[in-house]
This record gives C-alpha cells, structure tokens and sequence, in this order.
C-alpha cells in the first residue's frame, strides 16, 4: 500500500545513535516509489526547553545535514523545518480545543520532561502532544516511524482524529505506527537521549571515541570479575545494542561466551563499538561532505517548507471550514 509517512526530530543537538537506529534508519526505509514522505526538523517544539537562540538556528541546519548524510533524499522526500508552515501552529491551536488536559498531565514524555525540568514546567511542554498531533494530522499522515517512546503521544493524535472527525465529519487520516519500534538503550540503561544523562553515543563519533564511550556502558552488575560467567538478559547498555546492529553468529557467540565467563564486558563491548563505527562508517562519510554545504541546506529547506505548505494548508482550510473559522 502507498503510504503517506510523517516524522520528525526536535532541533536539540546533533543526532544521537538512538535517534539513528529508532528513527532516522527507518525514515530512509520508506522512500520507496509511490510513498510520500515527509520529514521535518521540530524547531518549534525545541522552544520548550530553548537554550540559546543561535544554537537552535545552527542546529536546525545541521540536523538537516545529518538526516541528508544518513540517506534522506530531498528529490525523494519533503523535508522541511516546522515553523515554515505557520498552518501547523494554526492547527495546534484548533485540536486543542478538542483535548482533554488531564490525559496530557499523564503522557510519559511530559512527566519525563517535569522530572528534567522542574523550574520550566511551561504550558508548551503540556500542550507539547497536541502540536506533535497537528505535525502529524496535517499533512494526513498513513504511517508514523517513530522510536518507542513516542507510542503514548502518537496514540494520543489518533485519538484526537477520531474525536475530531466524530465531531465534525471525515477530516482526518488516523495514522499508523510501525508494527516494530525500537528502544536504543543509553551507556546508563535507561532510554539514549540527548539529556543531562551524558548516556548517549554521537553518530559522528570516531571509532575510538565509541570505544571510550561504551567503555563505560552499564553491563549486567552481577558480573564483576572478567571471568565470573554472566547473562547477556541481565545487560543493561551492551547486549541490548548487539541486538540491533550485531549479526547473528556473532551475537550467539558473544551469548556463548558471556555465560561461559569466557568473554570479558570490555572485550563484548569493544565488539560492539567495533560493530557501530562499521554502521555509521557510511554516514560520517558523506556527513563530512556536506560540512560546509550551508547554502545547499538552506535551499533543501526552503523548497521542502514550500511543498509542506501546500499539503497542510489544504487540510488547515477545510478544518477551519468545518469549525466554523471564517478569514476574512
Ligand atoms: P527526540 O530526540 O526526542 O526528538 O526523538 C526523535 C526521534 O528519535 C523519535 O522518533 C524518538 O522516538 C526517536 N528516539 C529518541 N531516542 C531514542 C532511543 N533511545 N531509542 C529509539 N528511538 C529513539
């Protein structure tokens, strides 16, 4: 089936390994002939927890490098930062009306942003679901690859489409999600982010550099001794990455050894690095070419929220229509 495919990532930094493995890898699955895909920098949902205003500029282009080095292909896929299409905003603001506050309070990723920020619990952060239900209802999304975390907040616009079209008659696409989503854990266990943490593995690292990093990555606590057998279950930041990028003989061999106490944690986290710096060996590559490549960039961007702009315009237009939002 053709799918319309909808995802975006917020402008906070570079890109983390967990971003390229649970989302970025899968954005680039689905340029395939007969889907429409577009991907968008999240600017506006950065300004929940904005910095410096020059950072936010700087890494908006530089998140577009990073996701046209990892396969991303403007002539094949819309791609677009949020704030060119002031439609999505303007969207926001109408499927707010039609949500309940108390299910926001309980969303993970707004308790997780609480606990992150105490002293900045602002009315962005709680309306936070509603803007990324507007990001994906616009443009009428079929399909949303996201990372596991996002589950809750993809529900919550699916749900926001039903109670909408209910209300008002067929308006919006429900959107699907992937049927397999993925969490990459950080060095610490708990989810990779881009957070105070320090759990994360940048997708420019050098090899050695991943090296260092998952030299410190939590492994299963009741191994101590190199040679004290151990179960791969049990691993907190290493095993579960073998999972994902390691292959299948190896991986069978590296579980062999860990319970056979036979394989140290630094050796089974040397080959994971090993593993990872193969991986984004290709990426860093042609992210190293398009460096400097600013203009370039600049004008993906300004095509791609041109051609954005159309498609949400015209599901903004007839949304208006059917609330009774006259322009005159
Ligand atoms: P964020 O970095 O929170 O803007 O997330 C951007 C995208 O990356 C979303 O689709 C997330 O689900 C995905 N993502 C972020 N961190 C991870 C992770 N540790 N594992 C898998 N996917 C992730």
């Amino acid at each position: 089936m053709k799918q319309r495919i909808l995802s975006g990532i917020r402008a906070t930094g570079r890109l983390h390994f967990g971003n390229f493995l649970g989302a970025v890898r899968n954005f680039v699955k689905y340029q395939t002939p007969g889907n429409v895909c577009l991907y968008f920098v999240a600017d506006l949902h950065t300004l929940t927890t904005l910095e410096s205003p020059d950072e936010l500029r700087n890494n908006l282009v530089e998140m577009v490098k990073d996701y046209i080095a990892a396969g991303l292909d403007p002539e094949r896929s819309i791609i677009y930062a949020q704030s060119s299409v002031p439609e999505i905003p303007e969207l926001s603001l109408y499927l707010s009306m039609m949500q309940p506050l108390g299910d926001l309070q309980r969303i993970p990723t707004f308790k997780e942003m609480v606990k992150k920020h105490p002293n900045n619990v602002n009315l962005g952060l709680v309306t936070y679901p509603v803007l990324m239900a507007a990001d994906i209802l616009g443009p009428r999304a079929t399909l949303v690859p996201v990372g596991e975390d996002q589950v809750p907040n993809v529900e919550l616009a699916r749900h926001l489409a039903g109670r909408f079209n209910n209300k008002f008659g067929e308006t919006f696409v429900i959107p699907e999600m992937m049927e397999q989503m993925i969490r990459v854990p950080g060095l610490d266990g708990n989810k990779m982010g881009k957070s105070e943490a320090d759990n994360a593995v940048d997708i420019n690292a050098s090899s050695d550099q991943i090296r260092d990093r998952y030299r410190r990555g939590v492994t299963d606590t009741l191994k101590v001794r190199m040679n004290d057998p151990g179960e791969p279950e049990r691993c907190q930041s290493v095993f579960p990455v073998h999972r994902l990028v390691t292959g299948e003989d190896e991986r069978s061999e590296i579980e062999v050894g860990c319970r056979a106490g036979t394989l140290s944690c630094v050796a089974c986290k040397d080959k994971l690095a090993r593993n990872i710096a193969e991986l984004l060996l290709p990426f860093q590559e042609k992210r190293a070419d398009l460096a400097s490549k600013d203009d370039y960039i600049r004008d993906v961007l300004n095509d791609g929220g041109k051609r954005a702009r159309v498609v949400i315009k015209e599901t903004v237009g007839l949304v208006r229509e059917r609330m009774g939002i006259v322009i005159y």
